[in-house]
This record gives C-alpha cells, structure tokens and sequence, in this order.
C-alpha cells in the first residue's frame, strides 16, 4: 500500500464528477487497475494528454487497503501513438482489444507478459497500421495463450497424433480442442496446414514480423485464422465480444 510507480498502458477513461476520470490501465508490475485522475478534465490538468487510450505512461498512484480504485498522482507519457488516433479502422480495433483484455485478464492479477506483448503490438502498429486486422488477430491469439484457452497446436487432443501442417486438414472442435482428422467431429471447423503454421508461428515470432508474414496470405487462410480466433474466444466468453464483427 502507500505510493507505487508502474509503467502501465491506458486502456479506457470515464467522466467522474465535474472534473474527474476514471482511468483503466494495464500496468506492467500490476496487471488491470482503476484509478481515479482528480481534475483530469479541466483546461490545465497537469494530466495533459497522458490518460488518451492507449497511451504508454509511467504512472504514480497512491494506493488504500480495501479500495478499489487507486489515487493517480501523475502519468508522464513515455509513448503516445497519437498517430494512431486519427485512424478511425484502428480506433475501433483499439477499443476491441482493451475490452478483449478486460475480459481476459483478471484485475489486480500481474501478468507482465500480457504487458510487453500489448505494448510491442501498439509499436507494430504504429510503424505498420496498414497490418492492423494481423496485429489484431497476433493479440487474440496471444490473449488466448496467456489465459490458458489457446489449445495445443501440435498433437491431436484425442489419439496425441502430432498435427500436420502439410498434408490432411486438422479440425477445432468446439470444445476449442483440435484433431487430426480421423479423430474429428462432426461440426469441427477444418482449418488448413497453412493456417495452422500461422497459428504456430505467432508462438516465436514478435507482434510485427508474425504480422508481415501473415499479411502474404491468402483472403481464405487470413479467413480460416480469423474463424478459429472467433471460435476459441466465443468458447472462452460464452459469448461473442463486442465489436468482434468490425475486427474480422
Ligand atoms: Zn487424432
């Protein structure tokens, strides 16, 4: 408790009072928090433009036993990818990955791996927007992994037979397990080698090369990869996220 630093990443705002936002970030030593930014809308908010979405900030707060929200001190802009904010396509795609985080990442739950990974997207983005919807699908993927819902991409889940990337078709059951295709069901989704050595690929390559080297595909695999995304995150949700048709 007391006074803490993090670097954190701003993920949304909300108006609080007259003068106040709500700010929700996700920290690099304390995974999803709240804090509340006293005077952060008025004229000459010592805040400035440090609390705009996705905003990379070294962050001060001041933290009491038993609250939820935090007492934000001050948010000096270590990034801003300003840039960004005048695409409208990744605005949108934006909005959807911090709710996806929202949704995936437990609050006050440290995670610094979801931390560098989100913010080695934003740089991917920001040196390649033109690769947005494949920098999208690296972050489901790799919010997937992280939370335990992405399946084993190697061995059939049912005969342990390793998966091939090159010859027949494997399935994603919608248990979100795969299987080769003697093990499969009947309203598994047949997804490619190709597509499957995508998936793999996102597991050792960086936000940025996995993303140029997705955006050779075809329009059928980028199809098959956003499919079994769709599918994994429905399975883990129990439902679709908002604004995942905008993202596909
Ligand atoms: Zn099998």
């Amino acid at each position: 408790m007391g006074v803490s630093e993090t670097e954190a990443i701003v993920l949304r705002t909300y108006k609080l009072a007259e003068a106040d936002k709500i700010t929700v970030f996700l920290s690099q030593n304390f995974g999803v928090m709240r804090g509340v930014a006293r005077g952060a809308r008025r004229l000459k908010s010592k805040f400035g433009a440090a609390l705009e979405p996705f905003t990379l900030v070294s962050l001060s707060y001041f933290e009491k036993e038993g609250q939820e929200l935090v007492a934000i001190r001050q948010a000096d802009i270590l990034r801003s990818y300003f840039e960004l904010s005048t695409n409208t396509e990744v605005v949108v795609a934006l909005e959807y990955i911090g709710g996806l985080i929202l949704e995936f990442i437990p609050p006050h739950e440290p995670n610094e791996k979801v931390f560098r990974m989100i913010r080695a997207c934003l740089e991917a983005l920001a040196s390649t927007p033109e690769n947005l919807r494949h920098i999208t699908r690296y972050c489901e993927v790799w919010l997937l992994k992280l939370s335990g819902f992405l399946p084993d991409l190697r061995t059939c889940v049912h005969c342990k037979k390793p998966l091939s990337v090159s010859g027949e078709k494997i399935y994603l059951g919608i248990d979100g397990a795969l299987r080769c295709d003697a093990c499969a069901h009947k309203l598994d989704l047949p997804v490619s080698g190709e597509a499957t050595a995508h998936l793999r690929a996102t597991q050792r390559l960086a936000p940025g090369d996995w993303a140029r080297s997705a955006s050779t595909v075809s329009d059928r695999v980028h199809k098959e990869l956003s499919q079994v995304a769709e599918r994994l995150i429905t399975r883990a949700l129990e439902r679709l996220p908002k604004g995942r048709a905008t993202v596909q």
